[in-house]
Parts: structure tokens; sequence; C-alpha cells
């Protein structure tokens, strides 16, 4: 039997929600209803100096508008959620200290200025441009001098200098990374606010995601995440990095391609159905030609095997027909 599904979209409220975001949620809420799983809603807003209001508005009534509806999350008012990151300290505080109390963490004192220093000594010296792991362990006195000096520590994550980690990715097969090239990963920001990196893996495990289906900009981070995992004994969840929508030039979409903020789109008159279904086809295929899928077509159909390695070309002229 299958674990009950759960999957989340996470988006950080650093702006509009724009076609890229919602083919994420998309492809979500789809394998959540296939599945007859959960689809969750976090919105991401540890980054205070970026993350605004508005855009967390915008992103809930550009869901709203194309209908992906969530599941769960805490009452606000007469309604269901979203999660919030920034109301979920305690969790982070948590693992945080499972970490440092492991000796799976540590507070590094040295200032951007420092570290940026050290990467530069280190490639001069024929090695990687990364943070040589220096603060791993300092003595008692050495802390007390920091602290004394005023510095504001960031905490890091002790990552293993050799080996490979390997990311089983339902899409994109089995990719594979050189720890060396992978520095011990800031964790805590000096202001005490967690990064993505490690608040995305508390939420994902707390929240009992079972399948991690992002864009393809966030491999990268996968490993990064996956020595979390393993640092806070997590059990790993199913991973699957969706390709990029391309403009069509085959460069990164942009505001100079043509609209691509779901509040433009809705602007210029399209019905959610036609840009839901235009999404839905760039990129994943019914296995035949048909060119309009009804959404209830779709959840039955829908697998993330099907789901194309190769990058989408956006081209708006195939939304004429609607
Ligand atoms: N907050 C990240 C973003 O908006 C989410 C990445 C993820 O799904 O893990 O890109």
């Amino acid at each position: 039997m299958t674990d009950n599904i759960r999957v989340r979209f996470a988006p950080s409220p650093t702006g509009d929600l724009h076609i890229g975001g919602v083919r994420t949620a998309l492809f979500n809420w789809l394998y959540a209803r296939h599945n007859n799983g959960q689809f969750i809603l976090r919105i991401e807003d540890t980054d205070s100096a970026r993350s605004t209001e508005a855009s967390t508005k915008q992103i809930l009534k550009a869901l709203e508008w194309v209908g992906l509806n969530w599941d769960e999350g805490p009452r606000i008012g007469g309604d269901r959620g979203p999660y919030f990151q920034s109301k979920r300290d305690d969790y982070y505080q948590k693992a945080l200290e499972y970490l440092l109390e492991n000796n799976r963490a540590y507070y590094c004192y040295c200032t951007p200025e420092e570290v940026e220093k050290l990467k530069k000594e280190a490639e001069k010296k024929g090695g990687q441009p990364l943070y040589p792991g220096g603060c791993r362990e300092l003595s008692l006195n050495e802390k007390k001098k920091f602290k004394e000096e005023g510095r504001k520590p960031v905490v890091r994550l002790r990552t293993p200098d050799t080996g490979y980690t390997i990311v089983k990715d339902i899409v994109r097969g089995k990719v594979s990374f050189d720890n060396s090239l992978q520095e011990d990963l800031i964790i805590v920001k000096s202001d005490g606010k967690p990064t993505y990196n490690f608040a995305c893996v508390v939420d994902d495990f707390q929240m009992g995601i079972t399948h991690i289906i992002r864009a393809e900009e966030h491999l990268s981070n996968t490993p990064k995440q996956l020595m979390l995992y393993q640092a806070l004994n997590y059990k790993v969840p199913e991973f699957a990095h969706v390709p990029m929508i391309l403009a069509p030039d085959r460069s990164k979409l942009s505001k100079r391609h043509g609209a691509t903020s779901v509040d433009e789109f809705k602007e210029e008159g399209y019905l959610p159905e036609a840009l839901i279904n235009y999404l839905l086809l760039l990129g994943w295929s019914p296995g035949n030609n048909e060119e309009i899928i009804s959404l209830e077509t779709a959840i039955k159909k829908f697998n993330l095997a099907d789901v194309s390695r190769t990058p989408a070309v956006y081209d708006t002229k195939k939304l004429t027909w609607i």
C-alpha cells in the first residue's frame, strides 16, 4: 500500500506569482488529487527584508483564481491556512538544538568579509573558493573572545568533505554531487533566522511531505537538504525537479517576454481554465495529441514520470485559441 501522499507548494512572498510558480503548484495539486492526498500551501517568509504582505495576498488570490485549492493549515479567521514559516520558529529552534547538541552544527563567528577573504585564499592555493571550516573546533576561550567582541555568529552544518551525495529524482533520475564542492552550510543567519534550506527541510519533515515537486532551479539545493535530512535523522522524501519554463529564445523567462504574472493574464482577459490548460501541457503530456484537457481528465492521468525532462518553451501565441 502506498503512503498517504502529501505535497506542498512553498512560494516566497517576494514578488507576484508568475506562471512558473503556477505550473509548480499545478503539478503538486494534480499529484495530490490523483492520489487522494493532500496539497499544502506554505508561505516561505523567513526573509523579512524581502517578504511582503502584498505579495502574500497576491499569491493567495492568484491561486484561488486558477482554482488550486489547498487542503489544510491553521485557522485564520474563518478560513484554513496557509502555513507561514514566520510563525514556526519553535520547530526550527528545536531542530537547531538537536544539531548543536549532537555536534552536527556549530557557531561560526567569521564576518562575511572574513569569509570572502578565506575563500580567496583557498582559491589562491589551488583549492575551491569555499569556507574552510575554521570555526569547526573553536576552544571555549576563542568563543568567549569572539562573543566579547560583539560578533553575531551564524550556525553552520558540518558537511562531509569527501564522497558524493546522490539525489534520486523522479524526473531526472540519479544526479550525483561532489561533497568536496560543498562548504559547511549556513543554517541560521546572524539575525537568528533560519535559512531557506534549513526551514524547508524542517517543515517538509514536520508536515509529513512525501513528495517534493519543485522547479529545477532548486536541484542544486537538494544535496544540501539531503545532508540536513541525514544530520537530523529524518526520513528522506521523494524528489521531482520539474524543468524550467524558458522564453522562446531559450533565455530565462522575464517581463520582456510578455505576461508572466498571473495578474497580467487576468487583466488581459484570459480565463483561468485556459491558463491552467496551457501550463499543464507545457512539459507534461497526457499521452496523445489532445490540445484541450479537462482538469478531471488531468487528475485521472497525471503521473510524475510523464513530466518532460527538457525545458518547456513559453510562447503566448499558443494561448490564442482560447
Ligand atoms: N520558497 C522557494 C521558492 O519560492 C521554494 C522552494 C521549494 O519548493 O523548496 O522558490
